[in-house]
């Protein structure tokens, strides 16, 4: 057959023309030349419809585009994609919607300009005028918490706030952090994600949870709380050395509030509840511990040396472990030197 419009030999797709005739005349997808997103200065979330979001500026586009350009229902299995250059105006995007004809694939492109609105977002306004619903605070139990301590909590606080942002919550962020009576103070704007993220540090570092609310007054006829989670961490923590009912232990680990030791007679584990820990008398932690050089060993024992004093003593060893760096860790309680258990001899 012959194209009406080319006049070639060519097999016919519509009302006498070949495909390539046809889809010069006509068009199966249309959109906008330019289009406006407001975006946050700060955190560079983007609104649309009214809500903002923290999605990727691709994953936005593709909604925008599904509800912005009219697609012929002609066109089956569409699929779009978007490039875009970084330019003065905006983001200049090319736009491909491709889908098929009956079953010819075909591929239309369009010229977007996408003019970024620099704004705040309501998020970022409330962080900046220091929104919070609640308090969370970390204290020690008649002690102040160690710069470790204080490191790791700061940490462990941040990454859960990460987690809990990464899934979806936007409203959730630290207004701000302050060390307060040895301890720290984080100001939340999320009162369920501050309980949760308390009873997390807890799981961690042990300790009890005071709950605690302040009246705020009235905000859209609703009585308004703000809510401060007391965390008192125990008067121990990982890696103290204890004495307990004659017996020297190292603290392993705490979950909630179990504590788990090891003796170091034998390196037989046990767990005791917060309650009976308090019976025990708590030696210190890693500041008791000292390094010495590890002049020999055998099977059933290690010579070391003490570098400052060049004393050597001579330590049973209570498994057969093997020690192979030069220097290592001993705990002197009482008069008595003890081997910290090897996995947690660093
Ligand atoms: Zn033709
Ligand atoms: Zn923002």
């Amino acid at each position: 057959m012959f194209c009406v419009e080319c006049g070639k030999e060519t097999p016919i797709f519509r009302n006498g023309v070949c495909l390539s005739c046809y889809l010069k005349t006509n068009s199966f997808t249309k959109g906008p030349e330019i289009i406006d997103l407001p975006v946050c200065t700060h955190c560079n979330s983007y609104k649309y419809k009214s809500t903002w979001t923290s999605e990727l500026f691709g994953d936005i586009m593709g909604r925008i585009i599904k509800n912005t350009f009219t697609i012929s229902r002609e066109l089956k299995k569409i699929d779009i994609n978007i490039t875009s250059k970084e330019e003065k105006d905006g983001m200049m995007c090319n736009v491909f919607i491709t889908g098929f004809l009956d079953d010819v694939e075909i591929t239309e492109d369009h010229d977007l300009l996408v003019r970024l609105k620099r704004t705040v977002c309501d998020v970022c306004s409330k962080r900046f005028g220091g929104y919070h619903e609640a308090i969370i605070q970390i204290r020690g139990d008649r002690r102040n918490l160690s710069k470790k301590e204080l490191d790791n909590i700061l940490l462990s606080v941040e990454s859960l706030v990460e987690n809990i942002q990464a899934k979806g919550n936007r409203a959730l962020f630290i207004t701000d952090v302050g060390e307060e009576h040895g301890g720290l103070d984080f100001y939340i704007s999320d009162k369920g994600s501050a309980l949760v993220i308390t009873k997390k540090i807890q799981e961690q570092y042990g300790g009890t949870i005071k709950q605690s609310s302040k009246d705020m007054g009235m905000k859209d006829s609703r009585q308004i709380h703000r809510m401060t989670y007391l965390l008192r961490l125990p008067s121990f923590s990982k890696g103290d050395f204890i004495s307990y009912k004659d017996s020297y232990y190292y603290i392993s680990s705490i979950s909630g509030s179990k504590i788990h030791i090891i003796d170091l007679s034998n390196w037989n584990e046990q767990t005791l509840d917060a309650k009976e820990i308090q019976k025990a008398k708590i030696l210190g932690g890693e500041e008791i511990t000292t390094e010495m050089i590890l002049v020999s060993q055998t099977k059933e024992e290690v010579q070391v040396m003490n570098p400052n004093t060049y004393e050597i003593k001579i330590i049973r060893k209570i498994k057969p472990v093997s020690f192979d760096s030069e220097k290592i860790k001993v705990v002197k309680m009482d008069d008595q030197l003890f081997l910290p258990p090897k996995k947690h001899n660093r």
